[in-house]
């Protein structure tokens, strides 16, 4: 006979309840660069700076150009549920920007020792300082010069969380998912300037700007200059869908999964949907055991797609999944065939 493990119901104190929800949120380095990158182009920056020490266990500095945190949010920005972004159900349904649940700050400051500056005005003198140590003490706010825009630093991730702590791997394994997630998001946002340093040496340096060849250089850089030369063009059209982007040739292909990139409404994600549709349209011109290469970027109202299915939000739900499965063959399948042999472009034999 065991012991119970049941005791009297109570509530849990507001301080472990969050580094509870923190684990959803904040599983490694990794997921915190991808929230405060998100925050920051939610913020709608076109220059954003990632510095990271010790993969990211010892420091992480994320500084943005964007819109700044107003000097009466700043205890709010780092409190639990608190967001800018929705007010309603009707907001979530059609939502446009990558945060929307209020839980970023919240879950990392719980975990860490975070510094926020922030500024919404042009004058640096009119920035301020927010500090919070693992929600020990409630966030203090002063005056500190800064330019527009905000800077979060977050020092010894999991510092008062041990257990997560020593989930934590080699520095190059955490540096390998934090540059993951920069490359999700730099192929995300081509429009936004993205540099990345890891111990004081700059690891990647991407310009900004919407153009055609900024945006092939980009591809280049976080892909491979051989994805590019050996990729078809994807542009098609349907009514309410635009899929565009590039598919690697069946003769680019790798034995893994693994560069395999597809965007919804600039959000990356993984479905099942999705990948039974992209297996469907290469099935008869690759090799069995070989996995495609491709960035694609699916495009469709904000309302035809539940977003708020994961904490992580790398699941979507779409609400006519045949549509969207059957836009997807058709696409890539038209695509794929000019490079079928013998079928000399047609559509279908
Ligand atoms: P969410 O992004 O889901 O709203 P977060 O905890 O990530 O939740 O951020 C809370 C709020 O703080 C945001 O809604 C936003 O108003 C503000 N915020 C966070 N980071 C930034 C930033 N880099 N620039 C401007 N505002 C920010
Ligand atoms: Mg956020």
């Amino acid at each position: 006979q065991s012991a119970a493990v049941v005791g009297r119901i109570h509530a849990l104190a507001p301080r472990l309840a969050n580094q509870i929800a923190a684990g959803e949120v904040v599983e490694r380095p990794a997921s915190v660069v991808k929230e405060l990158v998100e925050n920051a182009i939610d913020a709608g920056s076109s220059r954003i700076e990632i510095e990271l020490e010790s993969g990211g266990a010892k420091l992480i500095r994320v500084r943005d150009n964007g819109s700044g945190i107003a000097h009466d949010d700043l205890g709010l920005a780092l409190s639990r549920h608190a967001t800018s972004k929705i007010d309603s159900l009707d907001d979530l349904e059609g939502v446009a920007s990558l945060g929307f649940r209020g839980e970023a700050l919240a879950a990392t400051s719980a975990v860490s020792r975070l510094e926020l500056y922030s500024n919404i005005s042009d004058e640096p003198a009119d920035g301020w300082r927010v500090v919070a140590e693992g929600r020990e003490m409630q966030p203090r706010i002063s005056p500190a010069p800064h330019p527009r825009g905000t800077t979060v630093t977050v020092r010894d991730l999991f510092f008062n969380t041990p257990a997560r702590r020593k989930f934590l791997r080699t520095e190059k394994t955490e540096f390998g998912h934090v540059e993951e997630a920069f490359r999700r998001l730099a192929l995300a946002r081509h429009d936004v300037e993205l540099i990345l340093r890891h111990n004081r040496k700059t690891v990647h340096q991407l310009p900004g700007g919407n153009h055609q060849e900024g945006m092939e250089k980009r591809i280049a850089q976080l892909m491979g200059r051989a994805f590019l030369d050996n990729a078809m063009r994807v542009d098609m059209a349907a009514t309410g869908l635009a899929l565009r982007g590039w598919v690697g040739l069946p003769t680019h292909t790798r034995s893994q999964p693994d560069q395999q990139y597809f965007f919804v409404n600039g959000r990356v994600i993984r479905d099942r949907l999705v990948a039974h549709a992209v297996r469907q349209a290469y099935r008869d011109v690759l090799f069995h055991g070989r996995h495609p290469v491709f960035v694609l970027y699916l495009e469709l109202d904000a309302q035809g797609v539940d977003v708020n299915v994961h904490p992580t939000k790398h699941e979507v739900r779409f609400r006519d999944a045949r549509l969207v499965h059957d836009f997807l063959y058709s696409s890539l399948h038209r695509a794929l065939a000019e490079t079928r042999p013998g079928s000399g472009g047609a559509d279908d034999e």
